[in-house]
């Protein structure tokens, strides 16, 4: 598993899917890694423009690649929601072994017609470059949300999916089918769960033909995850989820240790709360035994964070 095309057919055809988290620093991307290395599964580290901006495009992307070389592990890097050419242009150079180049927000024929000017400048920098294009609508912010967009209008078409991907040559496709980016008030606190639209997804892995991502996973309701995975999704986004862990982790160590100032006495309590997260949903992805011991485990690791 060298490359994350041959991560993907593996994933197909065992009927897993490879889990894909967004980080910003190296803490979360240690505990991303800790739990892969521990459940010993393909892994895709996910970096938004902001995040990287914030964590830096090549400082992310040598962090990566040392891990996966001094570890030997399949362990892939993400330019997770790219709007624009020049941004996606500096991450292939800086040697990401994915991009996603999202233009869902323009009309269909402006966003079929700039992906595949992407498509092509990208293989030229890196043939070996995997990019994922988006249609539809799955809203925007992997944050705390105060009310749902209405995501009925933005659903993908089985039709639309197999003419972008066509059109455009993309290597991945990430649908509209009843995800959402970010988590409501009412999911965080475990007592609501994301839906999705099964039969929609069968309909376009069918007509796409290609691996197909799931964004903004935070919130999805278990057995959702399993059909979804079932019916054609090859990976699978968490961000919010890791986010609220991250907090709350980093809450209770700094509450429980008030007078300490050293971060790698404080920040382990974010990483224990962020790796809780990271191995239940692994765990699901790759269709591992005893959920429900795992359920249990997130939902403890999730509820009463933000919003009080
Ligand atoms: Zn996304």
């Amino acid at each position: 598993m060298r490359n994350l095309r041959s991560a993907l057919q593996q994933a197909q055809q065992n009927g897993v899917a490879i889990g894909h988290f967004n980080i910003a620093d190296s803490v979360q991307l240690n505990a991303v890694f800790a739990c892969a290395q521990e459940l010993n599964v393909p892994v895709l580290i996910g970096v938004s423009e902001g995040e990287r901006e914030f964590i830096g495009v090549s400082q992310i992307a040598a962090l990566v690649r040392s891990l996966r070389e001094e570890f030997d592990f399949p362990i892939f890097l993400n330019a997770d929601h790219t709007h624009s050419l020049a941004k996606a242009i500096a991450a292939a150079r800086a040697g990401f072994d994915a991009i996603v180049f999202d233009l869902s927000a323009l009309p269909f024929e402006e966003n079929v017609r700039q992906t595949k000017q992407a498509v092509g400048d990208l293989k030229t920098i890196n043939p070996d470059i995997l990019v994922e294009g988006e249609v539809g609508d799955i809203g925007t912010g992997s944050e705390i949300h105060d009310a749902a967009p209405d995501l009925a209008k933005g659903l993908t078409t089985p039709a639309e999916a197999k003419e972008f991907v066509e059109s455009t040559g993309i290597d991945i496709l990430a649908p509209a089918v009843g995800n959402m980016h970010g988590m409501l008030k009412s999911m965080v606190r475990g007592e609501m769960k994301k839906h999705l639209d099964i039969s929609r997804i069968a309909q376009i892995k069918s007509a796409a033909r290609v691996p197909l991502t799931l964004h903004g996973g935070s919130g999805t309701d278990d057995e959702h995850f399993r059909k979804a995975i079932a019916a054609g999704i090859n990976i699978v986004h968490i961000n919010t989820e890791l986010r609220v862990a991250w907090r709350r982790g980093l809450e209770e160590g700094l509450a429980k240790q008030p007078q300490e100032v050293v971060p790698y006495k404080i920040l382990p309590f974010a990483v224990e709360a962020m790796k809780q997260v990271v191995r239940a949903r692994l765990n699901l992805f790759n269709g591992v035994r005893n959920q429900q011991r795992l359920s249990a485990r997130l939902s403890q690791a999730l509820p009463g964070t933000v919003g009080h």
